[in-house]
């Protein structure tokens, strides 16, 4: 048993329950909402967030990790509010995306340690909320200077305080091994690490060499069909089930409530992806599992066992 940060205050791993490890209530830039009043209807993106956590709560789902980055829109104001108002447990992020923005080129990660780390001691945006997971990102540019300084911040923080990392990757570049890579540089316990968007692939090579090294892989963004149909995301884990790896298997979909990556809004999001929700993993994708022989024990591990061991593992902060 270890006691952990939700944004609504400290909770026992054993109470995490169902955990969905990767998903996002809101992503919507700051500076284009701190410029444009009408950028996001911020109180209807609550009330949908709240409708669909009520909705994947009564599937069974207990806990939600938000995995949200700082300057991709994190607001713990929004987080917080759905977390209350949809009484779920929320677990959310401190860390920087990988997009490089200009400032970042200067800055030693020391310096940007100290500012992150208050997120995660003191409280985000002047609440009592802290966070409890590090987040960061590589992609399709791979491990650029400015992204290993991303990755070295995050390994600094989880090395301060304990807190587990959970990163996104792109399969193509095997980013997950370079992110790796610099996380043993910086001497972290790679067991305290979940390697992001792993489903993304099919290749079981590439997922071995991750697993090999003991982290954790996220097979985090069902319902992603245009990347890899729920199909093959499911044969995939049940093929990594059966050569014994459920233990380091965690589930969920990297959905957002709102997300201004593409113009059009939430229908048309919903229209290309249907299954792109919160509640696809408890519905249709542990059902799917198990009808491909996945046994009982290893879906447990996979929704609930592994989410609180990776928590546990911190002890208090
Ligand atoms: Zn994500």
């Amino acid at each position: 048993m270890a006691t952990i940060q939700s944004v609504t205050g400290p909770i026992d791993t054993s109470d995490l329950g169902f955990t969905l490890m990767h998903e996002h209530i809101m992503i919507a830039s700051w500076s284009m909402r701190k410029s444009f009043a009408d950028w996001v209807d911020v109180d209807a993106v609550k009330d949908r967030a709240v409708a669909e956590l009520q909705a994947v709560g009564a599937l069974g789902v207990s806990t939600v990790v938000d995995l949200t980055p700082i300057n991709i829109g994190r607001d713990i104001h929004v987080i917080r509010e759905v977390a209350e108002r949809a009484e779920i447990q929320i677990i959310a992020a401190t860390g920087l995306y990988y997009t490089e923005e200009p400032w970042l080129e200067a800055w030693p990660p020391e310096k940007i340690v100290e500012w992150l780390i208050r997120d995660l001691t003191d409280g985000i945006q002047g609440t009592s909320s802290r966070a409890g997971i590090v987040k960061c990102a590589t992609n399709h540019a791979g491990v650029t200077p400015v992204n290993k300084k991303l990755l070295q911040v995050a390994a600094q923080l989880h090395r301060a305080t304990g807190v587990p990392i959970s990163t996104h990757t792109a399969v193509e570049n095997r980013s997950g091994l370079s992110q790796q890579d610099v996380f043993l540089e910086e001497g972290v316990d790679l067991s305290r690490v979940v390697i992001g968007h792993c489903g993304d692939t099919e290749d079981l090579a590439y997922l071995e060499e991750i697993l090999k090294r003991g982290s954790t892989i996220g097979m985090d963004r069902f319902g992603i069909d245009m990347i890899l149909p729920t199909e093959q995301r499911v044969a995939t884990i049940a093929a990594l089930c059966e050569r014994g790896h459920a233990r380091q298997l965690v589930l969920s979909h990297d959905a957002c409530c709102h997300i201004d990556f593409f113009p059009g809004g939430p229908e048309l999001l919903a229209a290309a992806a249907p299954n792109w929700n919160f509640r696809h993993v408890p519905q249709d994708v542990v059902p799917a599992l198990r009808k491909a022989g996945v046994a009982e024990a290893d879906l447990v591990a996979m929704t609930t066992d592994n989410p609180r061991r990776i928590f546990e593992a911190q002890g208090a902060y």
